[in-house]
């Protein structure tokens, strides 16, 4: 459904909205630590690609018509509200974490350890975001080649991320990084 799609596209730009001022302050920040391994480029390389080119192409061509599903109304619109709660984490996330933000593993001059907001409850929010957009593209996206991709590349990122993240924390701030971990879950609050 064409509502579906603008859902989509509109929470696409909304995060780059949203994004644009850290970006900003990222490009001007000077940084002391790089972990970007080759590994690491492809995966943000497959994000780009199965995230937007993919749904692009099935949203602005005929291409992948052969390839389409169609799911009950209720499910789309469920879509919608998974999309929804994860612009409010992104929003939060980002908010929080200042210009700390990095789109890949780096430590910058004058790098703080942020363990207020919602990263007093979970150290991952943005991957949080990253799993619930997701689950919310195959339901907006209701194509095999442009939809459930965006999951598979989400899990494959976090998997492969996750661990390097929280060694290179560990590495640049110590005891205070274990205490923060003994507190918080990954993606999940600790209860
Ligand atoms: N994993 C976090 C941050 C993603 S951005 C999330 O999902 O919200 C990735 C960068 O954020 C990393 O390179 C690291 O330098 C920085 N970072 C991650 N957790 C942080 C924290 N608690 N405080 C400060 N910087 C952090």
């Amino acid at each position: 459904m064409l509502i579906f799609k603008l859902v989509y596209w509109t929470a696409f730009i909304v995060e780059i909205i949203i994004r644009a001022p850290f970006q900003k302050s990222y490009q001007a920040s000077t940084k002391t630590a790089q972990r970007t391994s080759r590994t690491e480029q492809i995966l943000l390389t497959l994000l780009t690609v199965s995230t937007g080119l993919l749904p692009l192409i099935y949203s602005v061509t005929k291409w992948f018509n052969f390839a389409n599903y169609s799911l009950p109304a209720w499910i789309g619109w469920l879509g919608v509200l998974i999309l929804a709660c994860a612009l409010l984490v992104f929003a939060r996330a980002h908010a929080d974490l200042k210009t700390n933000w990095s789109p890949s593993l780096e430590i910058f001059e004058g790098h703080t350890l942020i363990t207020n907001g919602i990263y007093a409850h979970i150290r991952h929010p943005m991957y949080v975001t990253l799993w619930l957009a997701g689950i919310a593209q195959p339901l907006l996206i209701q194509n095999w080649i442009a939809g459930p991709i965006g999951l598979v590349c989400a899990a494959l990122f976090y998997f492969l991320r996750v661990d390097a993240e929280e060694k290179m924390m560990l590495e640049t701030f110590g005891d205070p990084y274990l205490e923060y971990m003994k507190k918080t879950g990954g993606i999940i609050p600790k209860f």
